[in-house]
């Protein structure tokens, strides 16, 4: 019993033994690809307001138990 796969464009059957799964045709595959240069150019757009949540850096220092257990017994005579 295969799981239902749907191609991620056009939402046709597919199944995993397909060549281009997880697409239904290499058309599909191609218009993912294109669909995904696309969003990458996008962000690899130089934008003006890159000023974002730069300030405001919670540092949060290392947790400090209480009273730091020394168990590190060395026992040197
Ligand atoms: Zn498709």
């Amino acid at each position: 019993m295969d799981p239902p796969f749907a191609c991620p464009i056009c939402k046709a059957a597919v199944t995993p033994e397909l060549k281009t799964f997880p697409f239904c045709s290499e058309r599909c595959r191609l218009l993912d690809l294109g669909a995904w240069l696309d969003e990458r150019y996008r962000v690899a757009r130089p934008l003006a307001s890159a000023a974002g949540a730069a300030k405001g850096v919670s540092e949060d220092g290392e947790e400090g138990g209480p009273g730091a257990g020394e168990s590190d017994v060395d026992s040197s005579d």
